[in-house]
């Protein structure tokens, strides 16, 4: 334990994700150590993240306009649209390059257990952008990209009923291929684009 201000900001760093108490330290003694510049774009940084972060009110990605850079691109194909968790999944499927698609962001997966519902998650926006066809573009695959773990995998259930009658939808799931229980975000590209190719039909 360190005393004063240097140990506030090890213990909230330390409640960062990937981040230990050892990781916690570095960072703070390396701020410490360095230019205070630095230390104000790390603030200003911090505080555009807190006020003006937007999401888009298409697909829920993060986004500097109403609209993200994907729904505003009219060269996405808007007939598939790909389901994930987390904005930071929409990164991961885009890197691979092999999807030309949009993007639909849940804001997590079912956990009953965490008292998240369907109502927690961006499903009814879902079904909404599904029915909505005033852009006169119907959409025709809906691709289940949720984690491959418990949670990813009830979350793409629980979607593959409520979509299956929408009439000329096909819902299809990412391949096996994926290791089991991980976050979409750790696979590498060849790996994700593979399981993003040979994905499958939901029956
Ligand atoms: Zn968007």
């Amino acid at each position: 334990m360190y005393e004063g201000p240097i140990q506030d900001l090890i213990d909230e760093l330390a409640k960062q994700p990937g981040l230990g108490p050892k990781g916690a330290q570095r960072i703070a003694f390396h701020l410490l150590a360095g230019e205070k510049s630095e230390i104000d774009r790390l603030i200003a940084a911090l505080g555009r993240v807190r006020d003006d972060v937007i999401f888009c009110a298409e697909c829920g990605n993060v986004a500097a306009n109403r609209l993200c850079r994907i729904c505003s691109d009219p060269r996405r194909d808007a007939t598939k649209i790909c389901v994930v968790e987390e904005p930071k999944d929409v990164h991961a499927i885009e890197r691979t390059k092999e999807f030309t698609g949009r993007y639909h962001v849940l804001g997590g997966a079912l956990d009953p257990l965490s008292g998240i519902g369907p109502d927690q998650l961006r499903i009814r926006e879902l079904l909404r952008r599904l029915g909505n066809q005033a852009d006169g573009i119907d959409v025709t695959e809906v691709i289940v990209a949720t984690d491959p773990n418990t949670e990813g995998e009830a979350t793409a259930t629980y979607l593959q009923r409520m979509l299956k009658d929408f009439p000329g939808l096909s819902v299809t799931r990412l391949a096996s291929g994926l290791p089991m229980g991980g976050d979409l975000e750790f696979a590498d590209e060849l790996t994700l684009g593979r399981a993003l190719s040979g994905r499958r039909v939901l029956a």
